[in-house]
């Protein structure tokens, strides 16, 4: 047996209200790795990343660096190094891109933050030279990258990805899961939640297809990508 995952989850079920949308679902993400989670409108991925974040309250296990999350809170979790880059990105319109940059690192020391801020410069220089523009005056894939820059700011050891391409231009997809393939490369482990599948696996070390709340397919990328049973439903045909 290899070393212990980095994110354990463990027949995790969550509900609104009456409505079961996770119904006992197990992923594991090994640290260093990329795993994605693709599926249909209404699967489950919105929720699973949720739940993982402490969002939503949810039954079953999520373990965390050997730890169990249970009753763990938010802020805990982004203090354990957990950040979540939400699907709608809920980025702060009429701030500036440095202001919000400013919100991610709302729990780090004042010097840290200041050596972050650089540290995403560096990596988005883009954001850099817009640093004093309004949020909402972005292109969407800048502002895709003033989210997952945000979500740096705390300095995540797991990164969970919610639709990072969602609205966006093919081109920009590509720049987009470049930069995340390069965020695997400094060590960041990934969990990337993605309708586009076929790029989202080409990326990926491992994946889940998630089917009404439940994980109805897993294994290395590669292997999911040339499933058959899913070309024609989530690959766009062969
Ligand atoms: P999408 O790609 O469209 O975001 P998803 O795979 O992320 O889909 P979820 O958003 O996790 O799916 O939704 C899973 C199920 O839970 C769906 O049936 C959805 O209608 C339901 N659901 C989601 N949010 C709520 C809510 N706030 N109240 C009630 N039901 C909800």
């Amino acid at each position: 047996t290899g070393p212990a995952p980095l994110l354990d989850v463990r027949d995790l079920v969550t509900r609104y209200g009456r409505v079961e949308a996770l119904s006992g679902v197990s992923i594991q993400v090994p640290a260093g790795q990329i795993v994605s989670v693709i599926g249909a409108n209404g699967a489950g991925k919105t929720t699973l990343m949720n739940s993982v974040m402490g969002v939503l309250p949810s039954a079953g296990q999520i373990t965390y660096a050997g730890a169990s999350l249970q009753g763990v809170p938010l802020e805990g979790r982004v203090a354990r190094g957990i950040s979540l880059v939400p699907e709608r990105r809920d980025l702060f319109a009429s701030m500036t891109v440095q202001d919000n940059l400013q919100l991610g690192a709302y729990l780090r020391r004042r010097e840290a933050w200041r050596a972050d801020l650089d540290a995403v410069y560096t990596r988005f220089p883009r954001l850099r030279e817009r640093r004093a523009q309004l949020a909402g005056t972005l292109s969407g894939g800048e502002q895709q990258m003033l989210a997952i820059g945000r979500a740096l700011m705390a300095r995540p050891k797991l990164l969970l990805l919610d639709e990072p391409s969602l609205g966006l231009a093919p081109l920009i997809v590509r720049d987009i899961l470049n930069i995340v393939q390069q965020l695997r490369q400094d060590g960041v482990t990934v969990l990337l939640v993605e309708q586009n599948a076929r790029a989202s696996l080409a990326i990926s070390d491992q994946a889940y297809v998630l089917e009404t709340g439940q994980v109805k397919l897993s294994g290395p990328a590669s292997a999911i990508a040339k499933d058959e049973s899913l070309t024609a439903s989530y690959l766009g045909g062969a």
